[in-house]
């Protein structure tokens, strides 16, 4: 392929595409003609069948996987993101009506992302700014799904997707020794959001994370009065909502003269680093943490276990970061890692993104991406699934159970694998 006159190798074609996903901004539903009708239906968004640069030997690879979590399995063009391209054509051009299933495709996309790396059409790093866009037109309209509405009800009144009482954002803290309240000159802020705040079985993600960051002498401290971070609801396609708590949680930081913010959820991690202007510097707690272990203010000493890592969409895809958690893992003595087949740039998504962890249209059925991945995750002979996000969490703890796998691979958070290890 040509570019500037000059012959480009492979991998600096694919570097410059990695690039554009990364740079992409938000599109108005004005755009999104400009861009849907580029699709052409070339089908190749719905499965990989190479390995991507710079795995070796990556042109010659054949192997099949299946990207998009929509698809079912039994991959009905309407399941799959050039199908969600060609409803929302329909929609713009008035023939296609957005209501039932139709709907419910809008909003079940989780803005995985596996698509635009894989699209061989013009609009490939655009696909998810469409969906958002049409999702923003949709909200405007009032023409969500029930449970989409539901979500942003709660979420407006109570700063939360279950619509709990606020207080309870902060149950998580309880027995955590040394933990305390942000205080000026504190290194770093440790945000954790709402997933890792209200669900009881998240909850372990922000304890255990805590008592590592106590235990290195990490100068941190949290927020007593935490807002959601507005991701979800960003997404979602309800801009005025997620504006009004992205001033709160910079007047929130800018009051407080944060620094540094630490965060426990790729998503939050997505949404500051991308829609906050002028927000402190954010990093995911993975990055925080290999630091630690790099300066020797962690020495993780055993974990003698085959352990497989799931890469986050929101924080590789989005963010590009695959590094860090595995170098985390591989400096641990005695644990052995081992890849699932989709890995990295082709991990293979949750299901929760985007809202679906609480509006469950992805759903539970026997194909669905939480499913899928777990027995992905158990192939590989590992004993424990090591996750870096608590949506992640959330879906793979139900999967598991729907699998019947509960007691045969262990799901953990990486800080808890680094506690378990010292
Ligand atoms: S972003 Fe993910 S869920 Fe959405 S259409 Fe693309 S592959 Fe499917
Ligand atoms: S790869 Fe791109 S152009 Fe091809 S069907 Fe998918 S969305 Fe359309």
């Amino acid at each position: 392929m040509g570019h500037g006159g000059k012959l480009m190798k492979p991998v600096e074609i694919w570097e410059g595409h990695v690039k554009r996903i990364m740079e992409n901004k938000k599109m108005s539903f004005e755009e999104v003609g400009d861009w849907a009708y580029k699709c052409i239906l070339c089908t190749s968004c719905q499965g990989w069948y190479r390995e991507h640069p710079p795995a070796e030997n990556w042109q010659e690879k054949q192997t099949y996987y299946r990207t998009c979590p929509m698809m079912d399995g039994k991959e009905f063009e309407i399941s799959t993101p050039g199908g969600l391209m060609w409803v929302i054509k329909g929609y713009l051009d008035g023939i296609v009506p957005l209501e039932g299933r139709a709907l419910e495709q809008v909003f079940m996309c989780t803005v995985c992302k596996a698509c635009e790396y894989e699209c061989y059409g013009d609009h490939g790093e655009k696909i998810t700014n469409i969906v958002r866009a049409v999702r923003e037109k949709l909200v405007e309209d009032g023409n969500v799904p029930p449970l989409v509405r539901k979500f942003l009800e709660n979420v407006s009144s109570q700063g939360n997707p279950w619509g709990e009482a606020k207080a309870k954002r902060n149950d998580w803290k309880k027995g955590v020794e040394g933990l305390r309240n942000y205080a000026p000159n504190d290194g770093y802020l440790l945000y954790v959001g709402c997933v890792g705040s209200y669900d009881d079985a998240c909850q372990v993600m922000p304890r255990s994370l805590s008592n590592l960051l106590v235990k290195a002498n990490v100068s941190f401290g949290v927020l007593s009065d935490e807002e959601c971070d507005g991701n979800e609801i960003n997404l979602l396609g309800e801009t005025y909502l997620f504006e009004e708590f992205r001033d709160r949680n910079i007047q929130q930081m800018n009051k407080l003269g944060v620094k540094k913010i630490v965060v426990l959820s790729p998503h939050s991690y997505n949404v500051f680093k991308k829609e906050y202007e002028g927000f402190p510097e954010v990093i995911h707690y993975t990055q925080l943490v290999w630091d630690l272990i790099q300066n020797g203010k962690i020495k993780p000493l055993k974990f003698e276990k085959k352990v497989t890592y799931h890469d986050p969409c929101l924080l590789g895809r989005a963010n590009n970061i695959y590094d860090e958690p595995r170098k985390i893992l591989s400096s641990i003595p005695g644990l052995d890692l081992v890849e699932m087949k989709r890995n990295k740039v082709q991990s293979f998504c949750c299901g929760g993104g985007s809202g679906n962890f609480y509006t469950d249209i992805t759903g539970s059925r026997i194909d669905s991406p939480s499913r899928a991945r777990v027995r992905e995750a158990y192939e590989t002979g590992a004993e424990v699934l090591a996750i870096s996000c608590p949506i992640c969490m959330l879906m793979f703890k139900d999967a598991l159970k729907a699998e019947g796998l509960e007691e045969k691979i262990s799901l953990m958070d990486i800080s808890e694998i680094v506690r378990a290890s010292l």
